[in-house]
């Protein structure tokens, strides 16, 4: 590993509500229930910013998710359960609940986020809860409105016949969401809003390195009236609890977001019972910045946000930088000084604006990309270094002189590492950003509207920032091409992915 700087980490202690919310073992949630694991067994979690185990969770696996499945399917194939009989607006009301209590428990849920994951505090309560629960509130909305269409058909073999055709928009069924732990629980957000919006029974499979607001959030779905069955949260490894939920012949679809090797072994066991499959996934995304540029200054704050954003953590973080070869120097020079004005620290602490990498795994990972873009003979003009023998800091980092085939550059690093490099014209960077096996997203800076909408359209990319990055909203897709992913979360297209088009036609 590449020498340590040192770094002052204050020790802070949680608020006494967030303490008791640690004290007892947290459970598993099967049909309204809050139990152990079938084994009995349960895992530590860690606080990223010390190192330290800040609490017990259950371990559950195959015959924890036996038993979630079970207890959904019984919900779901009952016609005369409550869930199934509800009306459209009742259970818009009932999601709508969810979006509020998220907001009425933001500073705990904000603050339990920031102890699991190490993100700052502040971000998660401007950023991950209120979008979590925006998410329930836009999907709330949609339950009145899912509609099938009248279709006048005509049916060359059968002359003069008639027929009333239209179409139904009915639940896939049982889902299980697998969630990472990047946004522990703005992912549990953009799973399960949908899902029960259209009407499944959902099991959700946390990440293992950030479980706790998935499993507070259980307890607000109970509090908000959701009936037992319907949501169910198996906390697990992913080689078990995982891998059992997306091989379960008694699932009918399984969502998931995480990295594109997962991903992949997902479609295998998703295979058994063609169970549907949606996955958002890894990225490697390109971010332009064109020498026409009114506002560098601007510019040069979004591009460093771009990358810097939640640690670099992010699937769609811009960590491959292109800049117009005129003005390369000024924005590298920008953006380094960008990032060595990043506080960090444990994003309990007020001033933090950069909390530690998730686990040791991903320091192990993050280092090892520096390092080997280093010894490749890139050049690291900041950073490159982990910060602190405590918790698993890095110090943010620019890095240029990369070759397009090298790792750093090719690979998705999931830290605060971005790579920037020279171009000279719009072909050849059109041409440089789309070679990547990821699809995910891309940015363009610039002043000229026209080159941003041409060079937007040929960006093969399932989300395009001009003049902005990171914007989300629940009324806006996100997904990728290629080896990002399949399928769209969020905006109205998610309700396609949990939703069967039945076409019924009556002979009149
Ligand atoms: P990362 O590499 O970012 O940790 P992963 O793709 O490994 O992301 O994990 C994302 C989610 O997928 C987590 O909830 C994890 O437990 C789960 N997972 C990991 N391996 C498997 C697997 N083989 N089958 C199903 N889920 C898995």
């Amino acid at each position: 590993m590449v020498a340590t700087a040192p770094l002052d980490i204050p020790v802070i202690e949680p608020s006494s509500c967030v303490q008791e919310f640690l004290q007892s073992p947290r459970q598993i949630f099967i049909n309204g229930k809050w139990q152990d694991a079938a084994s009995g067994k349960t895992f530590p979690v860690y606080n990223p910013a010390s190192g330290q185990e800040i609490a017990q969770v259950a371990e559950g696996d195959s015959e924890d998710i036996a038993r979630a499945v079970a207890a959904a399917r019984k919900v779901f194939d009952d016609p005369n359960h409550i869930w199934n009989t509800m009306t459209p607006s009742d259970r818009g009301k009932l999601i709508w609940r969810i979006g509020d209590l998220i907001m009425e428990n933001l500073d705990e849920l904000a603050e339990l986020e920031s102890l699991d994951n190490g993100k700052p505090m502040g971000v998660a309560k401007v950023a991950d809860v209120p979008l979590s629960a925006d998410l329930f509130h836009y999907m709330a909305g949609w339950t009145t409105k899912l509609e099938g269409n009248t279709i006048p058909i005509s049916v060359p073999y059968a002359p003069g016949a008639k027929f009333h055709a239209f179409t139904m928009r009915e639940p896939v069924g049982v889902v299980g969401q697998i969630i990472p732990w990047n946004f522990p629980l703005l992912m549990a957000a953009w799973k399960l809003g949908p899902a029960l919006a259209t009407g499944n029974c959902v099991i959700l499979k946390p990440a293992e390195q950030t479980p706790l607001t998935a499993l507070r959030l259980g307890e607000i779905i109970q509090e908000a009236g959701v009936p037992d069955g319907v949501v169910n949260i198996v906390t697990g490894m992913g080689e078990t609890a995982g891998a059992a939920l997306a091989v379960h012949d008694e699932v009918d679809k399984v969502a998931f977001t995480g990295s594109t090797e997962v991903g992949k072994m997902i479609v295998n066991a998703a295979s058994g019972n063609l169970k549907k499959v949606t996955l958002e996934l890894g990225g490697k995304s390109p971010n332009i910045i064109f020498k026409d540029n009114a506002d560098l200054e601007a510019t040069i704050a979004g591009a460093a946000s771009a990358i810097f954003f939640n640690h670099g953590q992010c699937c769609c973080a811009g960590s491959r930088l292109y800049v117009e070869k005129d003005i390369f120097d000024d924005v590298v020079a920008g953006i380094s000084a960008a990032a060595e004005s990043i506080k960090l620290g444990p994003g309990l602490a007020g001033d933090t604006e950069m909390g530690p990498l998730v686990s040791d795994e991903q320091l192990n990972r993050v280092t090892g990309y520096m390092n080997a873009g280093q010894e490749a003979g890139a050049t690291c003009i900041t950073g490159g270094t982990r910060r602190g023998e405590q918790g698993y800091f890095v110090s943010p980092t620019v890095i240029k002189d990369a070759r397009d085939d090298m790792s750093i550059v090719r690979e998705e690093i999931f830290g605060p590492v971005v790579v920037a490099a020279p171009f000279d014209d719009i072909e050849e960077i059109i041409s440089r950003s789309n070679d990547s096996p990821y699809g995910l997203a891309a940015g363009i800076w610039t002043n000229d509207i026209g080159k941003a909408h041409r060079t937007a359209a040929r960006l093969r990319a399932g989300t395009v920032w001009i003049n902005c990055y990171n914007i989300f909203d629940a009324a806006l897709p996100f997904g990728g091409y290629k080896q990002s992913g399949w399928g769209r979360e969020m905006g109205h297209e998610v309700l396609d992915l949990y939703t069967e088009t039945k076409a019924v036609c009556l002979g009149l």
